[in-house]
Formats: C-alpha cells, sequence, structure tokens
C-alpha cells in the first residue's frame, strides 16, 4: 500500500463517515433506504486498483490459541477463490474477521485498496457490500420464494410492510434474474418450508445476490447438497465470477475442481497461516499439503 493511497482512504472514509452521520435523519425510513443507496456512491470501496479483498498479518486469539496467526491474503476484484484447509485450519474465523463479527488482535483488513474494514461495524460492513452465506441455510420457510428475495431486496425485516408495498421495474427484473440464476424461476410462488436443502442453499445465496454485493463469502455451500446440485452451485458460481468476487471454502475437492477448472487458484491454510497456494493439481502435490491435510 503506497502513502498517496492510504491518504486517498483516509480522505474517503472521512467523506464516507461525514456522510453516515448525516443519514438516518429526514427520511421516512429511518436511514434504512439510505444505508443501501450508500452502496452506490463514490465513498465506498475502490477497485481501481485491481484488488478486492486484502489480509495483512491477521493474528486472532482465543484464550491464547490463535486461531489466525499473522495471517495474509490478496483476493483480485472480480476473483473466484478457493480456500481449502483441515478443520480448525481458521477459514471459518477468517470470514468473522473480513464481517466484523470477530475483531483481530492485530493485522488490517481492507476491501478494495482503500477501506479499512477494521474501522466498521458487522452491519456497515454488509451495507459497504460483503454478502456471507452461513453453512445452515436460513430462509423465511413459512414465505414464498418470491417473497423471500423480495424482503431481501428491501433490506428490512418489516415483513408485512414490505410485502404490501410495490416492487418498481427494475427490482422485479433483479429478481426474476436471480430467480433463473439460482435455478428457482418455476418455483418461485412456492412456500420455501416445502424445498430440499440444496434448493434452500440457493434461495439463500439469491436473497445475497438481490442485494448486489461486491464481494460474496461462502463458507462450505455445498454441504448436504446432491452430487447434481452441486454441479448446479459450482455453475452458479462461475457465473458470478467478474461481476462480484467470491471467496468460497470447501472441504469438497471434487467441487473445488470443478470451480476452479485447474486454472484458477487455491489457498491452503492450516493453523490460522497460508501453508500454500497455487493451481489446485500444485498444492495437491505440496508435500506440506499432503502431509497437513490431503494425505489425512
Ligand atoms: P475452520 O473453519 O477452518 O474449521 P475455525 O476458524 O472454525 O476453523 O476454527 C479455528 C480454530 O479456532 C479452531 O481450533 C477452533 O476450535 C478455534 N475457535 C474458533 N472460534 C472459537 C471461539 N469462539 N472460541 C475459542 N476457540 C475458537
Ligand atoms: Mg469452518
Amino acid at each position: 500500500m503506497t502513502p498517496d493511497l492510504m491518504e486517498a482512504g483516509a480522505r474517503r472514509l472521512a467523506a464516507y463517515q461525514q456522510r453516515q452521520a448525516g443519514m438516518g435523519r429526514n427520511t421516512e425510513s429511518g436511514g434504512r433506504q439510505a444505508a443501501y443507496g450508500r452502496l452506490r456512491d463514490d465513498t465506498g470501496p475502490d477497485f481501481a486498483h485491481g484488488v478486492a479483498l486484502y489480509l495483512e498479518d491477521v493474528t486472532v486469539s482465543f484464550d491464547g490459541f490463535k486461531a489466525l496467526n499473522a495471517l495474509s491474503l490478496s483476493v483480485d476484484h472480480g476473483e473466484l477463490r478457493c480456500i481449502i484447509g483441515p478443520n480448525g485450519a481458521g477459514k471459518t474465523t477468517m470470514m468473522d474477521c473480513i464481517t466484523g463479527k470477530t475483531r483481530p488482535d492485530a493485522g488490517r483488513i481492507f476491501f478494495g485498496s482503500t477501506l479499512d474494514l477494521l474501522r466498521h461495524t458487522e452491519t456497515e460492513i454488509a451495507q459497504l457490500g460483503i454478502g456471507r452465506k452461513f453453512q445452515k441455510p436460513t430462509v423465511y420457510e413459512a414465505l414464498s420464494v418470491f417473497e423471500n428475495l423480495e424482503l431481501a431486496l428491501r433490506g428490512d425485516r418489516r415483513v408485512r410492510a414490505v410485502l404490501r408495498s410495490r416492487l418498481d421495474g427494475a427490482q422485479r427484473d433483479r429478481l426474476d434474474e436471480v430467480l433463473t440464476l439460482i435455478h428457482l424461476k418455476d418455483q418461485a410462488g412456492r412456500t420455501a418450508g416445502l424445498l430440499s436443502h440444496g434448493q434452500k442453499q440457493w434461495l439463500e445465496i439469491g436473497m445475497l445476490l438481490v442485494q448486489d454485493p461486491k464481494l460474496l463469502l461462502l463458507d462450505e455451500p455445498v454441504a448436504g447438497m446432491t452430487d447434481e446440485e452441486t454441479e448446479r452451485t459450482a455453475e452458479l458460481f462461475l457465473s458470478l465470477e467478474g461481476r462480484h468476487s467470491l471467496v468460497v471454502v470447501e472441504h469438497d475437492m471434487h467441487f473445488v475442481d470443478q470451480l476452479t477448472q485447474g486454472r484458477r487458484k487455491v489457498t491452503v491454510l492450516h493453523e490460522g497461516g497460508v501453508l500454500a497456494e497455487g493451481l489446485l493439481a500444485e498444492v495437491q502435490g505440496n508435500e506440506k499439503v499432503v502431509e497437513v491435510y490431503l494425505g489425512r
């Protein structure tokens, strides 16, 4: 990070904070809609230098145990990056740090080349355009597929108020587009509780997509899916590459192979740091990796 970049970042942050302080007043929504609009102004993340996410020497201790130990990692704008590693390697903790759920003891995390995520709350980080998919799907089981997406699009939890108001044309188009992407177009009216496990996972991914996140974090997204669902999920993620940056944590090597197609980079985490990085075939042939992970 060069000093002029840092300075530009500080200026942006100050402008952002100023705007934020002025928000929430004189708006019917009490600021909720305003927060969504913030994604589109010039105080958001800066991807002009090609960086989507940048972690530097991030350390997290739990009672003296280092779940992350000086972790450094960089993901390009529009890249689809797979993260693998044995249980306890720190993969979920890394996502917790990026999303503001856990505060690191040391290190820095940047979204784009200038936006310092450690200065922001979990809610602000989501509003800045980082969407996270947890392992377990959390959809509104009693609502339809369409209603679930509609709620996510409005970013508002007042279910009845949202469902009574109308979508505009652009919003309708976006929901349609997402329904197609997640393979649930013909299930739009179906009660979400009746979907298969894989379909619920897709719906939850769709609920993130309608908010158009710049960066998507996906923690073991195909756990419990059938082979066919897994394959479709790989296709879905590949179709998102470029428009979004994606970080996918995954155990299923077959899925990682489908995602990387012999040309995308894989990062191997072990004991809270990067053990290896490269093409899947390269890291699978790396002795250290075989020892700690693949050879088990
Ligand atoms: P992974 O997702 O790669 O399996 P995690 O990030 O969940 O690994 O965990 C990394 C290590 O940190 C593990 O040893 C885990 O037991 C520990 N850990 C994670 N969260 C906590 C916590 N809240 N308190 C104490 N230890 C934790
Ligand atoms: Mg985990």
